[in-house]
């Protein structure tokens, strides 16, 4: 590993200095939490395969022009994004009734949701990502209303696409967890932003079964002690055409693209 300057390590991701300014290298841990970091494990190749499926997710929303931080994939676990003031919000879409939501609401978990619905979540560790609503958000200056606005449209669309994207590999959306940043820049020598997509987007953030079954495929498996956490990113990114069958144990070993 380079000597490059690290500016920010979470839970799953390190974020280090980009080669360029206004970039930042985003590494893909293999670590794995839940509960906020009470339970803690390292999962094998985890990191390698959140890269991927994130990397194929953002790409496939920039085409059907969703603005996102990933401009490239560098490596097996690293990707290069555009440096952003990131919103200080988690955005929640559900779909189906599952996880925090089916138990706050007393809603048993696998009940289709009468609409799709998108929840705020303030985004500090120390207080347990608390559930918000929009007036706090504007109350506490986290974000203009007119970005709350863009925030929720670009959510349902993202939400829109995703949901075509996953049922065409068999896949139920049920819930996933985003996050937005703001791009500033000048023009004609006045400063201004965009927002934009930033993070990831990953069976660590959200929430995907399959069709069929009803399987788990996602981080629910880890925190309910399932078992099969990686093989079962390993299936979401051999359906989605990132990995190739392998019918083996090591699913890595066949990652197509990966000189390193
Ligand atoms: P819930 O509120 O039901 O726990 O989570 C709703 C959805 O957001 C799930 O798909 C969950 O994986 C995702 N999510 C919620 N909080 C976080 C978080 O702090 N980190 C990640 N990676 N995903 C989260």
């Amino acid at each position: 590993m380079s000597r490059r300057k690290q500016i920010y390590e979470g839970k799953a991701k390190i974020l280090y200095e980009g080669p360029e300014p206004g970039t930042l290298v985003q590494y893909f841990k293999d670590d794995t939490t839940a509960f906020n970091a009470e339970k803690l494990e390292i999962l094998d190749g985890k990191g390698v395969l959140n890269n991927r499926i994130s990397e194929y997710v953002m790409l496939r929303l920039g085409e059907i022009g969703i603005p996102t931080h990933f401009i490239r994939r560098l490596n097996m676990r690293e990707q290069l994004i555009k440096k952003v003031e990131i919103i200080p919000l988690e955005v929640i879409c559900r779909n189906i009734a599952a996880g925090t939501m089916a138990k706050r609401l007393g809603i048993e978990e696998g009940e289709k949701l009468p609409r799709s619905i998108v929840e705020f979540c303030l985004k500090r560790d120390d207080l347990g990502d608390p559930l918000i609503a929009e007036e706090h958000i504007h109350a506490f200056g986290w974000a203009h209303p007119s970005e709350v606005d863009e925030i929720v449209a670009m959510t349902l669309r993202i939400n829109d696409y995703l949901q075509g994207m996953f049922a065409g590999i068999g896949i139920k959306l049920v819930d996933f967890k985003i996050e937005f940043g703001r791009l500033h820049s000048e023009l004609e020598g006045v400063m201004g932003h965009q927002i934009i997509l930033a993070d990831e987007i990953s069976p660590d953030s959200c929430r995907l079964w399959d069709r069929e079954t009803n399987e788990k495929m996602d981080k629910d498996r880890f925190r309910r002690d399932l078992g099969g956490v990686t093989e079962a990113y390993a299936e979401v990114a051999t359906r989605l055409g990132i990995l190739q069958p392998s019918g083996g144990p090591t699913p890595f070993s066949v990652i197509q693209g990966d000189k390193e």
